[in-house]
Order: C-alpha cells, then structure tokens, then sequence
C-alpha cells in the first residue's frame, strides 16, 4: 500500500535521511527503530507530507503522493497519524477531534462522521468521554483518542511516531493493548518505536534505521535474535 523509494532529505546542511526505500504491505505492522536522531521521526513526516523531500518518492496505492500537485489533507486522511504527544485539539470535544477530518476533508454529513466517531470511541474504550476535552484526560486516554481519531477517515496506513514514550509507564500498557488489538484487526501500521518487547511480540517485520539509511530489516526474530550488522547489535544492547 506505501512504498518509499530513495528517499532524500536534508535540513539545511545535514543529511537525515539518505536513500531511505520502504514498502508497507496491506495488514502488515512494521517497526521503525534506530537511535535517537537516525532519521524516524523525519522519514515518517516525509511520508504524510508534514516535510518535503530533496529526492525520491512516495507512492500510496498507486498514487505518487510526494508529486506536488496532491492535495495533501486528502492524502493525510489517507495516513492516519499519531505523534508523541500533544495530538489533540484542546479547544474541540473528543468527539469532535474525531469526526473533523471526516467532515472538513472528506465531506462526510455531520450525523454519520459522528455515528462513526462514537463507535470509534467505543473501541478505544472512551465512549463515555466523547463530550468532554481532552484535558480531562490522562494521557493514555489522549492517545488512546487520537488513536480513534487517526482511524476517522479510514486511512489505508497507520504512522505511530513513539505514541507511548511521553506517558507515564503505567499508561504505556493500554496504549499498546490497543495497538496490539489494531494490529490483530487488520490494519497497516508502520510504527517508531523504542518499546522493543512490543515490537518483537507485534511487528510483522523490523526496520533499524541508522544515520538516515535503512541498515537492516527482517523478521524481529531475525533482527532481534541474530542482528546481521555490527551497528544493529551495539544499538540492541543498550535494551538489554
Ligand atoms: P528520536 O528517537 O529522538 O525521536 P528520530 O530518529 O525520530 O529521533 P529525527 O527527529 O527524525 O530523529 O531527527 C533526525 C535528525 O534531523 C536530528 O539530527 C534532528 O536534529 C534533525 N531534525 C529533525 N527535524 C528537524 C528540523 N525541523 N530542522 C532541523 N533539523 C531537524
Ligand atoms: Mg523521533
């Protein structure tokens, strides 16, 4: 469903992301690791269009959405996406952080963006919540509604860019139950992440990412149990 081919960026000067090529498979959960300042945060941001890229590009099914002509919104749609943190609008109600992209972008009547916003709550186990704001939240419960929201519209992929590491760690658990259960649903995620239990235990497939290049990739067995580079392993250890 995503494939990234050759990928450059650079802000100003320096390299971050030197020929990063990438495919995502229908159904398939990927994680993204690599050591701070390798190039995840940004690769992700490249391919939802948060960050032109110098070269290469980004195909979504078989629309080259890195051409500058794309109307972006429509292709964020398309890429559910979920940062850190501060993911939410605070001025808005959680149900009406759901149901935004939905109604601006794809024209959906209010009535059905907010039926399906409800049952989206529904599963992230928040139905009880949809009028509030998020600040009433805790921060599990944050993600766990921009989870919901990333799922509004559809979106053929899911980009999760570290949802848990600004949680508190007895916040993390439901945060990643839910990933875990999206992921036995069905859906594409392509996830950063430092949480290296999850991602042997729920991945399809590892990607390390190192100084901008995609170093390694394979099954987290493979990557986990028996990391082909020298850097893979030096990057491994420090999880032990
Ligand atoms: P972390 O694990 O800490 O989240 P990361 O792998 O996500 O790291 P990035 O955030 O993609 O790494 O950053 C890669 C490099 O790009 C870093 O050196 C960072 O300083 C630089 N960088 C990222 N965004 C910008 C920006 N908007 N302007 C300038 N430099 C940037
Ligand atoms: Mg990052």
């Amino acid at each position: 469903v995503l494939r990234a081919e050759g990928l450059w960026k650079s802000f100003g000067e320096q390299p971050v992301l030197r020929g990063v090529s990438l495919e995502l498979s229908r159904h398939e959960v990927v994680a993204l690791i690599g050591a701070s300042g390798s190039g995840k945060s940004t690769l992700l941001r490249c391919l939802n269009l948060l960050e032109g890229i110098d070269d290469g590009r980004i195909l979504l099914g078989d629309q080259d959405i890195s051409d500058p002509r794309v109307d972006a919104d429509r292709v964020r749609s398309r890429l559910g996406t979920v940062f850190q943190s501060y993911n939410l609008f605070p001025h808005l109600s959680v149900l009406d952080n759901v149901t935004l992209a939905s109604r601006v972008v794809r024209r959906m009547p209010r009535r059905d963006a907010e039926e399906r916003g409800r049952a989206l709550l529904d599963r992230v186990g928040l139905g009880a919540f949809a009028g509030e704001h998020p600040d009433r939240l805790s921060g599990g419960q944050q993600q766990r509604a921009a989870l919901a929201r990333a799922l509004a519209t559809d979106p053929d992929v899911l980009l999760l860019d570290e949802i848990t590491s600004a949680l508190d760690p007895e916040l993390v658990g439901e945060v990643l139950g839910l990933v875990r259960q999206l992921a036995e649903d069905g859906a594409t995620i392509l996830m950063a992440t430092h949480e290296m239990a999850f991602a042997r235990d729920v991945a399809h497939r590892v990607v390390f990412l190192d100084e901008g290049r995609v170093l390694e990739e394979g099954p987290p067995a493979q990557v986990f149990g028996a990391p082909r580079e020298a850097r893979t392993r030096e990057f491994l250890t420090r999880f032990r």
